[in-house]
């Protein structure tokens, strides 16, 4: 079983979302100052680094991050390679890609990612249509390693609205520099934050083919 860890590290070198509060740390009690354990404090947007989103980031009222449903972050995955395919990602360029049937879950590798370090410039994504209609055919997650399920410049945040409209959740933010294209199982859960519009996920996968 090959384990590989899709998560981007949280710390003051991760990107955040131009303008958004960035990561940021501190001690609060250290053993060499004489205290008898060391406490950190953390400060941060829980948009940065890998993430999940919650329907409250975009709907008032809409579930927060400790309502989001933990069997769409747990199960078989399918990882999709659309870095050279254009920024308008429809069902024609998903089968170009090499998609077949519509999977539970959808990791779209677009090679623009933090991960590399810097904020990317631009990143593609599905077009709304094309989320809607993955979501109409039973997808459960969709999982980017850019920072949005949307275009950057995109206000309506049409993707976000299509897929929590069709009852899949969002993952971004995922590193997914080492992962070649096939199925892997998943393991994302979000982290327990109450009430909040994105929370923190650990996000692996796992294969029982080395190297698939
Ligand atoms: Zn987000």
């Amino acid at each position: 079983m090959t384990m590989i860890d899709i998560s981007v590290t949280l710390s003051t070198a991760t990107a955040e979302w131009p303008g958004d509060t960035p990561f940021s740390c501190g001690w609060s009690m250290q053993l060499a100052a004489g205290a008898n354990v060391n406490v950190s404090t953390l400060t941060t947007s829980p948009h940065v680094g890998t993430h999940a989103d919650a329907p409250l980031h975009v709907r008032d009222g809409a579930a927060g991050s400790d309502a989001l449903p933990l069997d769409a972050f747990i199960g078989p995955a399918t990882v999709l390679d659309v870095s050279r395919q254009a920024s308008a990602l429809d069902r024609a360029a998903l089968r170009a890609a090499g998609l077949g049937a519509t999977p539970a879950r959808l990791l779209l590798r677009t090679g623009r990612s933090i991960a590399a370090g810097p904020f990317p410039a631009a990143w593609p994504a599905l077009t709304a249509e094309c989320a809607a209609s993955l979501a109409s055919e039973g997808l459960r997650l969709l999982g980017v390693d850019c920072p949005s399920v949307d275009v950057r410049e995109s206000a309506s945040l049409a993707v976000h609205h299509a897929l929590f409209d069709g009852g899949a959740q969002i993952l971004e933010n995922l590193d997914l520099s080492r992962v070649a294209a096939g199925t892997y199982e998943l393991v994302a859960v979000p982290v327990k934050l109450g009430g909040l519009d994105a929370a923190p996920v650990r996000a692996v996968l796992r294969s029982s083919h080395v190297g698939a």
